[in-house]
């Protein structure tokens, strides 16, 4: 049931949802019709109901001025009404599939929905959500977790621009290692210099540069809240094991992480670690994986986010063509560790 549809209903004294619900107000026990004249209840009191002898069944008594027993509907409403539940709960319904659904015209649709509630059924979905996505927010999920869970998919302009409505990056809602005590090193490597990060609890980066200053500078900013520290024995095994693996001399780089992250994130990370070593998927199969093949960019964002090369192997999704696509160490890398491992 779509309350707000109603609520607005009665808000406008809209008649033309007579017959389609009526609504008891628990401060006086009456139930009256959408179009009644009555003053407007507040909405904390009012209790919606699709047919007159629920409310009866509940102990309201029918207002005497509108008579909302006798109201009738109309097939027309009931179908808009219908479709309005259905794009409120239904993860991107298209039009096609909802006029089928409901066995109208979806011409026929289109009009009455809009004529009716006020905006077209694309744009409903959208409002509802949206608030759904904010309702996400405020239980603490991150952006892409949000978005992941309120169903936009990767054509979604909202995505595109959830920065801006938000006021802020997706990477702000990252905690930037509060209370991490970081140990790392540099090392070089056949790719060029190599960061190595980590805590009491396992590896929390792994970093590609050209040069030392630049990944010092990455680190502290991936981590600007904790305290970091070099110390070059503390990571002496990390270290063996990550360049063995760049060698191709340690295939299955098992390394414990020590990750602050969303648990989409967490997902999709962990999704990545299942990808053999020497193969490649594509953003799509990881997204179906997940059990969303919608949920592409979000996953291409996931992957994006990834703060521990090799460990989480980011490099092995590609695009769905085959093309490497981007690598935050440069895809020049992504294609020389491909190519090693394919050896
Ligand atoms: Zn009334």
């Amino acid at each position: 049931m779509e309350t707000e549809i109603y609520w607005q209903a009665i808000q406008n004294n809209d008649a033309r949802f007579n017959g389609a619900f009526v609504y008891g107000v628990s401060s006086t026990g009456i139930y009256c019709k959408p179009s009644c004249a009555s003053k407007l209840p507040k909405r904390e009191n009012v209790q919606f109901f699709d047919d007159f002898s629920k409310a009866e069944q509940k102990g309201f008594r029918a207002c005497l001025r509108c008579q909302p027993q006798s109201a009738k509907g109309n097939p027309q409403m009931e179908t808009v009404l219908r479709a309005a539940e259905l794009l409120g709960a239904e993860e991107q319904i298209s039009l096609e599939e909802l006029s089928g659904e409901l066995k109208v015209s979806a011409t026929h649709l289109q009009k009455t929905f809009k004529a009716i509630i006020g905006v077209s059924p694309k744009k409903f979905a959208e409002i509802k959500r949206l608030e759904k996505f904010k309702g996400e927010l405020k239980k603490g999920t991150d952006v892409t977790g949000a978005i992941y869970e309120s169903g936009f998919g990767s054509s979604s302009r909202l995505y595109e621009n959830v920065s801006e409505k938000l006021g802020m990056t997706p990477k702000t809602y990252a905690k930037k290692g509060k209370n991490m005590k970081i140990n790392y090193t540099i090392t070089d490597c056949e790719l060029g210099k190599l960061l190595v990060a980590r805590t009491s609890k396992g590896v929390c980066a792994v970093m590609f540069g050209d040069d030392e200053k630049t990944l010092r500078e990455n680190l502290s900013k991936e981590y600007s809240k904790a305290e970091i520290a070099e110390n070059n024995a503390n990571l002496k095994d990390y270290i063996e094991a990550i360049l063995a693996n760049l060698k191709g001399t340690n295939k299955t780089l098992d390394l414990p992480t020590d990750l602050q992250a969303t648990a989409f994130q967490m997902r999709v990370w962990d999704a990545l670690r299942k990808i053999p070593y020497g193969e490649t998927v594509s953003y799509q199969t990881v997204a179906e994986r997940l059990g969303n093949k919608n949920a592409v960019r979000a996953v291409a964002t996931a992957c994006a986010s990834n703060r521990v090369a090799l460990v989480i192997p980011c490099h092995r999704v590609v695009r769905g063509s085959g093309e490497l696509s981007g690598y935050r160490w440069g895809v020049e890398r992504k294609k020389a560790i491909l190519e090693k491992e394919k050896q």
